[in-house]
């Protein structure tokens, strides 16, 4: 205990208070799980206030002393806090800050409709199309070679030690991959326009489907619309989110007939009355664009309200299609 600053027990502590406050508050839609208990050697990071300085090349933290870095720090604001965390066998230190942020909104700058997809990674109305990383699905050879090493070696062996090294340092790469792209994708979507219009996944029930969870896995969709909430706060934007039962993917974008029926494998979307021949996804981003959503103020709500997880008493509509 008097090895160890005061803030890392406490911290540790106000965390888990309010794992359960949100577990409790949020029990009953089912939303937050059980607190998961926290060990030494699984992700390790632990909080610091107090005297908190930074140099040159070196972070100087209470109890720890002077520690040399790798990056040289920038720093802006006023230092709050520090978090030291472990990723692979690297550690950082990241600072919170307190800084007077100048929005420059946008008030007049173009809507956008987002199609979040499996093919690729999200599909703009005005035809730009992100491409997926496939980090996962590139390296998932290499993955499972590297877990069946791990699990040939004998427990507590300096091989096991290093086997453990090299499968934890390729699931940082394959979250570093996934994270890089989804953070260019975020802050062009937030910096460009006035107002994002994006679908509301349930994403937590596309996961059980078998056939897709990888791949919506591998492109961390929740990951994007959490970066898409807070970006869009910064930038002081207005994020829609159109209500899971809008038809984005069945109407047609030019003469607004839904169709009865459209399967997860049609890629293009052909309409039967006007013969417009377009994208799926980006017929659905231009349906977006297109809603009036000041009408349905009701089926669709603000950023902020938004959860990856939320409750789900449907799967989303072109998926019950697909299996019915
Ligand atoms: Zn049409």
């Amino acid at each position: 205990m008097y090895e160890v600053s005061k803030c890392a027990p406490q911290e540790a502590l106000r965390d888990l208070d309010r794992a359960f406050t949100n577990f409790w508050r949020r029990r009953k839609k089912n939303q937050v799980g059980f607190p998961k208990f926290k060990k030494k050697g699984r992700n390790d990071s632990f909080r610091l206030y107090g005297s908190i300085r930074v140099f040159e090349k070196a972070v100087q933290l209470p109890r720890l002393g002077r520690i040399r870095v790798k990056e040289k720090p920038q720093i802006k604001g006023q230092i709050l806090s520090a978090t030291v965390s472990r990723r692979a066998d690297r550690w950082f230190v990241s600072f919170c800050t307190e800084e007077e942020k100048i929005t420059s909104s946008l008030a007049d700058g173009p809507r956008i409709g987002v199609d979040l997809g499996i093919t690729s990674l999200a599909t703009l109305s005005d035809a730009t199309v992100f491409d997926k990383p496939r980090a996962l699905t590139k390296r998932l050879r290499k993955l499972k070679r590297l877990s069946r090493q791990l699990s040939c070696e004998e427990k507590g062996s300096n091989n096991r030690r290093k086997a453990i090294l090299r499968l934890a340092r390729l699931h940082w790469r394959i979250s570093n991959i996934r994270l890089d792209v989804i953070h260019k994708v975020t802050s062009y979507l937030a910096k460009n326009h006035s107002q994002i219009i994006i679908e509301d996944l349930c994403i937590r029930v596309i996961m059980k489907n078998k056939l897709i969870s990888r791949a919506i896995a591998d492109v961390e969709l929740s990951e994007l619309c959490r970066q898409l909430v807070y970006k869009t706060k910064w930038y002081g934007l207005k994020l829609i989110i159109a209500h899971r039962f809008f038809p984005s993917s069945k109407r047609c974008s030019q003469c607004g007939k839904i169709k009865e029926r459209l399967s997860l494998s049609e890629r293009i979307f052909i309409c039967e009355s006007c013969g417009l021949q377009l994208n799926r996804d980006l017929n659905a981003a231009r349906n977006l664009v297109t809603a009036s959503w000041t009408e349905t103020e009701n089926a669709c709500y603000e950023a902020g309200g938004y959860s990856s997880s939320g409750q789900c008493s449907s799967m989303k509509q072109e998926l019950n299609f697909s299996q019915t």
